[in-house]
């Protein structure tokens, strides 16, 4: 009998959990999550993350024997310390060590958009509409841009750790200045942020996603119309680069902006004009797990 697949997401403000009987049957056995405070640093979430794995052994009555882990940022291979992380206090930090110090149980670790892309390829849109894919890319583009390569059904890290983190390829200019200390990164043009940054600078005014959007639908703001336009000319010509470099079956678009419906149509003609092949093949989709992508992923790490 193959053993629970336990999973545990690790968010900006909740610690999520869940155990599932198998990569073939993600019905979860067990479901929960606790605040992640992650303002009290980094021991009190290693106390959550206990709080939490303590949990779910007495409600399940079962005993993990590894646990995934999606984190916010990576574990560095060589240093077996965190870095990248948005949450700085996990910064720096050997999360690995001290967990399985803590938990008694080995863990893997992986970045959430490694989850992500993992998690839609086993039991998401790439299992629905292309279950032969065999290497999968997914993107999340929501305040910030990552991505995850899934190749055979598993993540691959890559050297650094940091293989798909096409968020901070250098894309254009106009972007301006990313937090990592460049400028022109893929996140500063195609991120949510990125998007109200240069509405802002047409305009002057300060819109949300939601209004840009709906402003460019209705097509009476010239300023909102050239936002969602730059967004699938840029947002083809960055797919390009991924396409060219490890042309994936499948790519998944998670985040708020992979929910505007023009990068499927618009977007995908941009790609057409940048990729180094005459037609596009690449099927580009939406995910189909929604938030629940993250700890199922975490999950799927140990399968
Ligand atoms: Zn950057």
């Amino acid at each position: 009998m193959t053993q629970p697949l336990w999973g545990i997401d690790l968010g900006g403000t909740k610690i999520e959990g869940v155990i599932v009987p198998s990569l073939d049957n993600p019905q979860p056995i067990l479901r929960t999550r606790i605040d992640t405070e992650g303002y009290k640093g980094y021991e009190h979430i290693i106390g959550q993350i206990e709080t939490l794995v303590q949990t779910m052994k007495k409600q399940s009555g079962l005993q993990p024997a590894h646990i995934g882990l999606g984190t916010p940022g990576v574990l560095d291979p060589i240093l077996q310390t965190m870095k990248n992380c948005n949450s700085t206090a996990l910064n720096g930090q050997p999360l690995k060590k001290d967990l399985e110090e803590k938990l008694g149980v080995p863990c893997v670790l992986a970045n959430d958009a490694n989850c992500f892309a993992l998690a839609e390829t086993h039991w998401g849109v790439v299992k629905e509409k292309a279950p032969e894919a065999k290497l999968v890319f997914g993107i999340i583009m929501g305040t910030g841009v990552g991505g995850g390569i899934v190749v055979n059904g598993q993540v691959w890290n890559g050297k650094h750790g940091i293989a798909g983190e096409w968020g901070h390829n250098f894309l254009d200019e106009s972007g301006g200045p990313c937090y990592c200390g460049k400028t022109g990164c893929v996140e500063t043009v195609l991120s949510g942020p990125g998007l109200q940054r240069y509405y802002k600078s047409i305009t002057g005014s300060m819109l949300s996603l939601k209004d840009i959007l709906a402003h460019a639908l209705q097509g009476n703001d010239p300023a909102a119309v050239k936002t969602i336009d730059r967004l699938n000319h840029f947002f083809g010509k960055a797919v390009s680069v991924i396409t060219n470099l490890l042309d994936p079956d499948v790519i998944v678009v998670g985040g708020g902006v992979g929910n505007i419906d023009s990068i499927y149509t618009a977007g995908m003609e941009s790609l057409h004009k940048f990729i180094f092949n005459n037609r596009v093949d690449v099927q580009i989709l939406k995910p189909s797990l929604g938030d629940s992508a993250g700890v199922f992923g975490a999950a799927a790490l140990v399968a």
